[in-house]
């Protein structure tokens, strides 16, 4: 009594022990709780809800058994990939400053070659006699960045950090890592002058690249290069500029961290604030003291360049004035008086609930405007305003009657759409492209469209460069892209749709998502700069000013609205232990609560020890892998279990995005292909496999483009599946876990065909995002069941509707794996795989057997329950120890399982146990569950 009294008054005075935090605290009280509970005689066994019973038939048992046992009772040659090993051992054992320290023995050496300087120095001396050398060389020297060269020289000589802060296209990116090394050679000391610019994108570091060794008159790959996951064209070691993606950067950083192997380190817009680049500002000033002779070079667009300054205790900062022809903004209600345009009526059937809601909002913003603007504007002007979809890119056919409006109106010179994301960019260029109305029909072959996206492949990239030919007109509709990173020259018009996509964060919920939203002022500035970088221009913004009046000012910096298990993973891969102290000195840190969300997720998916919070092996392949950790898990036991090529599509579509696209007034079509496409599996991630495995007969047959338009598919999207899928099958290769690079390959796809295997993979790889389908009620002429369903949270969900799952009535299981939550209308599901409770048991975590009102039972993390003999919880969680031995065992000696050897008799066991659940789907359905309907 004497502790629960303890316990009790502190838990009064909010008196917990110190050094708890997020979700520790919460598990504290419900601890607390408990024990209370216990004391006071209540027993726990009151709370338990038996689900279904998993109990496995003594003759099939008894044949896991025996696998269990050849698999046991054979010799194992315990092996080690000595490499990685030895990095492991070594991120375990040394600290972030042991780490610093030893790598300061290893490479602090001075590259200096006198030879080499002189031989340099000559080179670029009689480069200069060359004519084309010298033209280029005169052109770059119009850029207001060449003109302050001797300032940037100067600053960078006398400082450690200095801060470039410049309209964009005033050279920053192309001129200034150019003009550093050439001075470098110039005097005489090129042979220690290596340069990295860091680049957001991979497609502006190879533009950006590709542009510099043109100006300088040279092939890619001699002095100036690029490198970026999977792909390189590296320049000479000596004397030469790297552009490379932030996250290549942070990666080198493992083996290098005080980046001896760099002179001049550049970090490129970072008023973009990704992760990456606040996390390497970060790292920086950890480093900085330990090399005194690094250079630093941060460059930024002009939006509150006061906090890096700030951040790097009052670096010198240098502003490069850009000339800039005035640009004249219109706002909405300027456009619709220039154009006249009206929006046609409601075209949605149904008044959805998120849809009532948008027009309140709506309304809320417009209606005092209006009033305020009465008399300025045209009163059908006004009227148009009231339409939800005049704003934004809410009706693609606006902007391009807009478009076609700048075409008859206006002078030359090139228009420049910012779109937030793919699907629109696709959606106005086929408008563009394939136009219904005689007014399009009249302006298409006028118009050279060019759509700007880091997803579109690189070769087409460079056309968007080069002016018009006379009579045509250049429009290039971008992302984000184009607002600081890619300069078009010649554009004179901007279209701003005002809307762009980013991900969101709720710490409460712990739901990540990717959303599209209205922009803020800095973004809207920097866009209107686009328009002005020949002659005056006109910025034409899809948004009134009333909208314009709540946007907030700059947006929210990437961390504080992201996951962290990523974060917190690259950091343990730099032998930083403690994400929370670290991630503190950020310029902005994230919640603690956000962080131990993340080692919470790292823990359970076994990334992370659940005691110590160290590293484990199979956290180091997860961390190695450049996608989120629950899916880089699912491709890696898709690897060892060989069945690769429909777990990296489910993997592929999760990173990326769904093929589908669905035309308004379409859905209910599209959701019927998909039901099609998915083959009863209950499963959104098989669903998309089975339809890369249509395209790609579809494209045997040459009918790939009907294939797409028939099934409302994205020929782009698919092709952009098959390549990540590529991708995936190269790493893992390149990690040993394949025996080849090719995804179709034979041997890592052995038990691709096996349906209850399947599923148990996408459950490991998605655990533990569960969720338990508690009713499913048919009612009478409705052909759509009704669900009651909660997530292992608590929360209660529902399938979004364009999940196959939706409405549907029978299922084998209750059980489902989700990975992505989304709350509008309610808490949906976007995708979600129904799974066997043996799956969860044998891949789960927090496994145990134990007995409750005398019945024994299974359970997973405490959640869920179920009924089961004890002879099949002896054998599943020895099952599960050795698979736990066979895990670890890969991951320091990374090689498929083996097929015909004594491990393949661990995936026998496995498949024996899930093979029963599709055969005896109807005993899973428990007897309290059909109570309850
Ligand atoms: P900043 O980084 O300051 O925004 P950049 O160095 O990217 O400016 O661009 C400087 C100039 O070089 C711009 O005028 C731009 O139009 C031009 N430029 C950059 N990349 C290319 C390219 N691939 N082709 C043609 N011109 C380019
Ligand atoms: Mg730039």
């Amino acid at each position: 009594m004497q502790r629960d009294e303890n316990s009790q008054s502190r838990a009064r005075k909010g008196n917990r022990p110190p050094g708890l935090r997020g979700k520790e605290i919460g598990m504290y009280y419900k601890n607390l709780a408990k024990t209370r509970k216990k004391e006071r005689g209540d027993t726990d066994d009151e709370k338990i809800r038996l689900g279904c019973s998993v109990s496995v038939p003594t003759v099939v048992l008894d044949r896991a058994q025996e696998c269990i046992d050849k698999f046991k009772n054979a010799p194992v040659e315990e092996r080690l990939d000595e490499n990685f090993d030895r990095q492991f051992q070594h991120l375990l054992r040394v600290n972030f400053n042991e780490f610093l320290a030893e790598t300061k023995e290893k490479y602090d050496v001075d590259l200096t070659n006198t030879k080499l300087d002189e031989m340099l120095l000559n080179q670029f001396l009689s480069r200069l006699e060359n004519e084309q050398v010298r033209q280029r060389y005169e052109a770059r020297l119009k850029l207001p960045t060449m003109q302050n060269a001797s300032d940037i020289i100067d600053a960078v000589d006398a400082n450690p950090v200095v801060l470039i802060v410049g309209s964009t296209g005033c050279g920053k990116t192309t001129q200034v890592p150019q003009l550093l090394l050439d001075n470098c050679i110039a005097k005489g000391r090129g042979s220690s002058c290596r340069i990295v610019c860091t680049q957001p994108r991979r497609i502006s570091a190879i533009t950006v690249a590709e542009r510099v060794s043109y100006e300088r008159a040279e092939k890619l790959g001699v002095s100036v290069g690029y490198q970026i996951r999977l792909e390189s064209c590296k320049p000479r070691e000596r004397a030469s500029i790297t552009y490379c993606t932030t996250g290549v950067l942070l990666q080198q950083m493992q083996s290098d961290p005080l980046l001896h192997s760099v002179s001049v380190l550049i970090l490129d817009e970072i008023h973009e604030r990704s992760v990456e680049t606040d996390l390497l500002m970060g790292l920086l000033k950890k480093i900085l003291p330990h090399r005194p002779c690094l250079k630093v070079i941060l460059m930024s667009a002009t939006v509150r360049e006061q906090d890096f300054c700030n951040y790097f205790d009052n670096c010198p900062m240098l502003r490069i004035e850009g000339v800039m022809y005035p640009v004249e903004m219109l706002y909405l209600e300027d456009i619709l008086t220039l154009t006249g345009h009206r929006f046609s009526q409601q075209r949605e059937r149904r008044q959805r609930r998120d849809r009532i809601e948008r027009e309140m909002q709506h309304k809320a913003m417009i209606e005092p405007y209006i009033r305020r603007v009465r008399g300025k504007y045209d009163d059908r002007v006004l009227d148009q305003l009231r339409f939800p979809e005049s704003e934004g890119c809410g009706d693609i056919e606006f902007i391009a009657q807009l478009i076609y409006y700048i075409c008859e109106m206006k002078p030359d010179g090139a228009i420049l759409v910012f779109m937030p994301g793919y699907d629109k960019i696709s959606n106005l260029h086929s408008t563009l492209d394939k136009p219904k109305s005689p007014k399009g029909q009249r302006w298409r072959n006028n118009l050279l469209i060019f759509p700007l996206h880091s997803m579109m492949p690189s070769a087409e990239q460079q056309a968007v460069f080069r002016p018009a030919p006379p009579g045509k007109r250049k429009v290039i509709i971008s992302t984000i892209i184009a607002e600081t990173s890619v300069t078009i020259e010649d554009v004179v018009y901007v279209i701003n749709t005002g809307r762009t996509k980013s991900t969101n964060y709720d710490i409460e919920t712990n739901i990540q998502s990717l959303e599209e939203e209205w922009v803020t002022l800095a973004n809207t500035q920097q866009r209107k700069g686009r328009a002005g970088r020949v002659q005056p221009g006109v910025c034409f913004n899809l948004f009134s000013r009333a909208r314009e009046a709540c946007m907030s000012e700059v947006p929210t910096p990437e961390i504080l609205r992201s996951k962290l298990e990523s974060i917190i993973l690259s950091l343990k891969m730099l032998h930083i232990d403690d994400p929370y102290t670290f991630l503190q000195t950020l310029i902005n840190s994230p919640q603690p609560e956000a962080i131990s969300h993340g080692v919470a997720l790292l823990k359970r998916i076994e990334a992370l020890d659940s005691q110590s919070g160290q590293l484990t092996p199979l956290g180091m392949h997860l961390a190695k892998l450049p996608i989120d950790p629950q899916m880089g898990k699912m491709i890696l036991m898709s690897a060892l279990f060989r069945c690769l090529d429909p777990i990296t599509s489910a993997a592929a579509g999760l990173s990326y995005k769904s093929p589908f696209y669905t035309p308004l007034g379409q859905e209910s079509r599209v959701d019927q292909i998909k039901r099609k496409l998915s083959l009863n599996t209950r499963s959104d991630h098989l669903m998309i496999h089975n339809t890369i495995c249509g395209f790609r007969q579809s494209k045997e047959a040459h009918r790939e483009r009907n294939f797409c338009y028939d099934n409302f598919l994205s020929f782009m999207t698919l092709q952009q599946l098959e390549r990540m899928k590529q991708q995936f099958a190269e790493l893992l290769n390149n990690y040993k876990f394949l025996t080849s690079s090719n995804c179709k390959q034979d041997t890592s796809n052995v038990n691709s065909e096996k349906i209850p295997l399947l599923r148990a993979i996408i459950g490991a790889g998605l655990y533990p995002n569960m969720a338990h389908l508690r009713k499913c009620r048919q009612i009478k002429n409705r052909v759509r069941a009704i669900h009651s369903m909660a997530t292992d949270d608590g929360r209660r969900v529902q399938f979004h509707p364009s999940s196959v799952n939706n409405g549907e009535s029978s299922f084998d299981s209750d059980y489902f794996v989700y990975f992505q939550r989304r709350q509008s209308e309610a808490l949906y599901l976007l995708d979600a795989t129904m799974v066997f409770p043996m799956a969860l048991l044998i891949f789960g975590d927090g496994v145990e057997a134990g007995v409750t009102q005398n019945k024994h039972y299974l359970c997973v993390a405490k959640t869920y329950y179920f009924k089961c003999t004890p002879e099949t919880a002896a054998v599943v969680l020895e099952l599960r120890k050795h698979l736990a031995g066979l895990l670890l065992r890969k991951a320091l000696y990374p090689a498929p399982i083996e097929q015909n050897g004594h491990e393949e008799q661990l995936i026998k066991a496995i498949e024996l146990l899930l093979s029963l659940d599709d055969k005896l789907g109807e005993d899973y359905i428990s007897s309290d569950e059909i109570d309850d309907i």
